[in-house]
């Protein structure tokens, strides 16, 4: 089965020919540009190549609901020139093939599950910490999906005592992606997050948004393993610490043994790496693909 799959990202676009037991046989860069410059060239990739479906990780937030006339479109995003662009519909019209579509992180959390540190779980979520703050929800062994999707990296959280920075979500003033992404980071201290790896003030109060963020998680999803990656996270340190804080936020009330006792293998790394979400999205595809 050749099967296409595209990680749509606001800076990136990451597509791959593979087959369903998620081997890549192909894949290909794109910068993402305007829908104008780039489409074409995605398109490009993909056709000709005998593929039976392609799955789509969008970045967004996108209309997941079947009923709406947007259904497979990109809303009101950071990306101006992609706000309102219809990307399943684009491809589908292109390529005449199904489409799978999800969010880039419902396309990862996916991947994991299928692929990677949650393979045989049923409920398990993934969190980037990156760019933006962005939750791939996998529940009951089916992605979530609501009056639009998840949007968890918008939480709202205590401010740190320390922190006087006003945040950098243009809606929310403490919300997670506003107080704790890459960007957040990076105009609080005045510096790139790299090259503030010494400093440990700085991942002492990362550590306390994330933690809150997890916390919250676990309260309401009750996830079976939480999958914590995204460039902030190549600061290792920061697994162990907001290890300890998840813990000390819940307090003894989640009275699991996976958090009492075991938190090492409970907020894991991404085993796919940085393959989660393409090869979470060449399982969309496999997907729609089954239930054509
Ligand atoms: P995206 O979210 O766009 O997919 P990433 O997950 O790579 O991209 O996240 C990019 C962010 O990660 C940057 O804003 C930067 O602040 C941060 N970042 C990248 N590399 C590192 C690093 N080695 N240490 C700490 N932060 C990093
Ligand atoms: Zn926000």
């Amino acid at each position: 089965m050749r099967i296409g799959g595209l990680e749509a990202g606001g800076t990136k676009m990451v597509c791959a020919i593979g087959d369903e037991q998620g081997n890549i046989t192909e894949k290909k860069i794109i910068p993402t540009g305007t829908p104008q410059d780039t489409m074409p060239e995605l398109i490009d990739f993909y056709k000709g190549k005998g593929i039976e479906a392609l799955g789509i990780g969008c970045f967004g937030p996108v209309d997941l609901n079947r009923k709406s006339s947007t259904y497979g479109f990109i809303r009101q995003t950071a990306k101006l020139p992609w706000i309102n662009f219809d990307m399943a519909g684009t491809m589908s019209k292109e390529l005449q093939v199904p489409i799978g579509f999800d969010t880039d992180v419902n396309g990862a959390v996916l991947g994991e599950a299928v692929w990677g540190a949650a393979k045989g779980l049923d409920n398990a979520i993934y969190i980037t910490v990156g760019t933006g703050i962005g939750v791939g929800v996998y529940i009951d062994k089916r992605l979530v999906h609501g009056l639009m999707h998840p949007e968890a990296g918008h939480v709202l959280l205590s401010r740190h005592p320390k922190d006087t920075y006003k945040g950098r979500c243009p809606y929310h003033s403490n919300c997670a992606e506003g107080l704790a992404a890459g960007p957040a980071v990076e105009e609080r201290w005045g510096q790139k997050a790299v090259e503030l790896a010494d400093r440990e003030e700085v991942w002492e109060m990362e550590a306390y948004y994330i933690s809150q963020a997890i916390a919250d998680y676990i309260f309401v999803y009750s996830p079976e393993k939480i999958i914590l990656g995204g460039g902030i996270m190549h600061q290792k340190k920061l697994y162990d610490m907001v290890r300890k804080q998840t813990k000390e936020l819940l307090n003894g009330y989640i009275a699991k043994e996976e958090i009492l006792e075991d938190m090492e293998n409970y907020i894991v790394e991404p085993l796919l790496g940085d393959e989660a979400g393409i090869k979470g999205a060449l399982y969309l595809g496999v997907l729609k693909l089954g239930n054509c």
